[in-house]
């Protein structure tokens, strides 16, 4: 298998990849803020860095991924003071829907996650290193980073910053390029505001300092990869290269991995703006996780991805075919030797989706590879010329696939159901008989793995089918 190359944000191009400690490649990756429901934009991003982790962990890399959860900045105070709960209260309810939704995507768990406010500590800690090395500064009970004292600021996102006026500075977590100046590291209390006692004062961390202090607590200084979504490169990631460089002295990061975003007309599928779908809003309507999965995976993490239903159902008919064609392969009776070997044909394929992979994580070109090869196999069955004896081989390579993509096995009727999306399970009448009508066309081809597969998914989804003699189907909900 060949090297591989990832486009590092920093210094924008592609780079061979190998880890700073033999063996184990450390990952640190930008939570959700728990502060809402996540949307399929922020699912975008993460199914990208699993998709990363399934890829390395496959080539025989122990991983270390930190993922932590943002569960104090202002969005989250002023949301719990509104709710009138206190902000841990408020913030495990969408923990547990976040780790839920990841259950249903089929992510991995990153090794530590770890929340923000059970390190308020080395947040601390860090704060008052730089304090020491005169990189951070007090006014008015809060505390703040001079970027003026640190020359590689802007090197990330490519904006020079050096002609900003000392000692100008921003309060709030989330702000543009046009507004870089010192920011808050430590917030001063205010009154009815959740707070700190600390050495520091009595406070809260900026946003940015919670990723500094976890990253480097379980990561050490210099992690291999840090991921995220493009609006994070500034100020967020600028921000933690700035304070983490300054109180080690060691660089931070050796990769930076930046997903571009989810968009739905044109514009970022945004909670402001919006024009944002949870995976809630898209299960109550019928689609599965494992469509939704494909549909964020297939694209290549660095460019821009439009959402539409239409593509959903798309990845949804992708996602069937492939199931389709695992059955085939298991249930299908096939001559011993086809009239045609395909063995080398199966190995290119291989070959073509690890390049793929090994290329900046191009989705695209891997399932490309899987997709072509699936289509002439099936024309090969139909014709009788696809023989038991590459039958392992192909089979191995939707293996390989389904390592990474994780959308082969039937979707958890039952843990929807589980974790409350018991409407999950609820389709529509309309669907119900689409799918009806999709088994009768299977039957008549005789193809009745497929026809069998779609009665078992109707029954976990309390749909009964009965078989009238006259080749007609009933169907009732249980
Ligand atoms: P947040 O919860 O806002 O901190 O975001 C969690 C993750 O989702 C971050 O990595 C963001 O960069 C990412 N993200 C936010 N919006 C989008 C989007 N529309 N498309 C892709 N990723 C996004
Ligand atoms: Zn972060």
């Amino acid at each position: 298998m060949g090297e591989i190359f990832f486009q590092n944000t920093m210094g924008g191009r592609k780079e061979p990849f190998s880890p700073l400690h033999e063996g184990e490649v450390r990952i640190y990756t930008c939570g959700p803020t728990v502060y809402d429901f996540a949307h399929i934009g922020n699912f975008r991003t993460f199914v990208f860095q699993d998709v990363l982790r399934r890829f390395l962990r496959s080539r025989g890399f122990r991983l270390h991924q930190v993922m932590n959860l943002t569960d104090v900045d202002d969005r989250i105070i002023l949301n719990a003071q509104a709710a009138g709960i206190g902000i841990r209260e408020y913030t495990d309810r969408y923990i547990q829907a976040f780790l839920q939704d990841m259950r249903l995507l089929r992510l991995e768990m990153p090794e530590t996650i770890v929340r923000a406010t059970d390190h308020i500590d080395d947040m601390v800690a860090i704060v008052r290193t730089l304090l020491d090395r005169g990189y951070a500064y007090q006014s008015e009970g809060s505390i703040y980073y001079r970027i003026a004292k640190f020359p590689a600021y802007g090197r990330l996102s490519k904006v020079n910053f050096s002609g900003i006026q000392a000692g100008a500075r921003v309060d709030v977590d989330r702000y543009e390029k046009d507004d870089a100046r010192d920011f808050a590291l430590w917030k001063a209390h205010k009154p009815g505001e959740h707070f700190w006692h600390t050495p520091i004062g009595d406070g809260r961390p900026g946003w940015h300092i919670e990723c500094s202090a976890m990253a480097m607590k379980y990561l050490g200084p210099t992690l291999d990869i840090h991921t995220g979504g493009v609006d994070l490169v500034f100020p967020h990631h600028e921000n933690e290269i700035a304070q983490s460089e300054a109180s080690t002295g060691q660089p931070f990061v050796r990769f930076w991995l930046h997903a571009e975003h989810l968009f739905v007309n044109g514009e970022k599928m945004s909670k402001s703006l919006g024009n944002f779908y949870t995976l809630r809003d898209l299960f109550q309507r019928g689609y599965r996780p494992s469509s939704i999965r494909f549909l964020l995976a297939s694209v290549p993490y660095r460019r821009q991805l439009n959402f539409t239903f239409d593509g959903l159902v798309q990845a949804a008919s992708a996602v069937e075919r492939l199931r389709n064609f695992s059955d085939r392969l298991r249930n299908e009776s096939l001559p011993e030797q086809g009239a045609v070997v395909f063995a080398e044909r199966i190995a290119n394929a291989v070959a073509e989706f690890e390049a793929g992979l090994e290329d900046d994580v191009n989705t695209a070109r891997a399932l490309a590879a899987v997709f072509d090869l699936v289509r002439e196999v099936n024309t090969a069955m139909d014709r009788g010329e696809f023989g038991r004896a590459d039958v392992a081989a192909a089979a191995a390579l939707l293996d390989r696939f389904d390592a990474i993509f994780a959308v082969l096995a039937p979707d958890a009727a039952a843990l929807l159901a589980e974790l409350g999306y018991a409407e999950a399970g609820g389709l529509s009448d309309a669907e119900i008989e689409e799918r009806v009508a999709a088994r009768q066309q299977a039957r008549r081809q005789r193809d009745f793995a497929a026809s069998d597969r779609i009665r078992q998914e109707l029954a976990e989804r309390g749909i009964i089918l009965e078989d009238l003699k006259d080749g007609t189907v009933r169907w009732k909900r249980k």
